[in-house]
């Protein structure tokens, strides 16, 4: 049974190994049995899954996964935890605890091994100083996933799912919105974490599309540009673009692409949709 949601049974562990938390690896343990349930029925677990679960801690949201899932394959980076987790996991024999970081893992071979390729979800409540290269490195690398269902700081929720004309539209909002449906599934103060993180956070899944929801000729080119773009946002698009010296962009050929697009040559990056970054991609040859 799970029981780690549960703080009183978390601060039991914490003082039998004389566990402290590290900074540098985003250390917040979960002690929300609420919570947990939540993030579990969002991101739909069933026994016919396979779940990746990043950064375990001493193994609370692994119980809940071990649950409801088939197989959970769980990568952990602090060696002072794997201890901890054996013990914390001992009851489960679907469970398979790996140490290592999980920007150096090799997610598609996991894949393979465990679930013969098909996709997996992956669960997490992330460790916040890496949630983009996490994100963008599960998308980038095309493993086999169908959903995210991740715990973040607010803000980087809020920024993976607004459009245009807002504050919080960026890069991030872009390449997370061209590889997935992205939902707030919840809010979560910072009283349901030990220690309490200084910022609030958020649940959002992100549905895998089976197909980008725009085309575009080349994908690569088309995130250079948004990164170009982004990287001077308060720049005139035409500004940004031709500064980054990609592609042989020149002001000239950026203002004639946006102008067959019926926009101004003024225009700032922050105000164009993924369709029109798409196409701007395209016009840029
Ligand atoms: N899942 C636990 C929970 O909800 O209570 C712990 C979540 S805590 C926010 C983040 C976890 O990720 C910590 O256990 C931390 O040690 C681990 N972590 C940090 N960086 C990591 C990395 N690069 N690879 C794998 N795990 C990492």
């Amino acid at each position: 049974m799970a029981t780690l949601g549960i703080p009183s049974n978390t601060i039991a562990v914490l003082e039998k190994y004389g566990f402290h938390f590290q900074k540098k690896y985003g250390q917040n343990f979960l002690i929300d049995p609420n919570i947990l349930e939540n993030i579990i029925s969002a991101a739909k677990i069933g026994k016919d899954d396979c779940v990746l679960e990043i950064g375990p801690g001493i193994g609370t949201m692994t119980q809940y996964l071990a649950e409801h899932a088939g197989q959970v394959i769980a990568v952990e980076i602090d060696d002072r935890l794997i201890p901890i987790l054996k013990d914390t996991l001992s009851a489960y024999d679907n469970v398979m605890v790996i140490h290592d970081d999980i920007l150096k893992v090799d997610v598609q071979k996991l894949c393979d091994a465990y679930n013969g390729g098909k996709p997996i979800k992956v669960v997490a409540n992330l460790p916040y100083y890496i949630t983009t290269p996490i994100i963008m490195g599960l998308f980038e690398s095309r493993v086999p996933l169908s959903s995210i269902t991740i715990m973040v700081q607010k803000e980087v929720a809020d920024r993976m799912k607004v459009g245009p004309g807002t504050k919080d539209y960026g890069a991030l909002s872009l390449a997370v919105q061209y590889y997935a449906k992205p939902e707030i599934v919840a809010q979560v103060p910072p009283n349901c974490f030990i220690p309490r993180p200084n910022v609030g956070s958020a649940v959002i899944r992100l549905t895998r599309y089976e197909a980008p929801p725009v085309k575009t000729r080349d994908e690569k080119k088309m995130f250079s540009i948004i990164r170009a773009a982004f990287n001077q946002r308060r720049k005139t698009l035409v500004n940004s673009l031709s500064n980054a010296g990609i592609y042989g962009i020149t002001k000239e050929k950026a203002a004639q692409a946006l102008e067959k697009m019926g926009l101004s040559a003024t225009i700032r990056g922050e105000a164009l949709t993924l369709k029109q970054f798409a196409e701007l991609s395209d016009l840029l040859d």
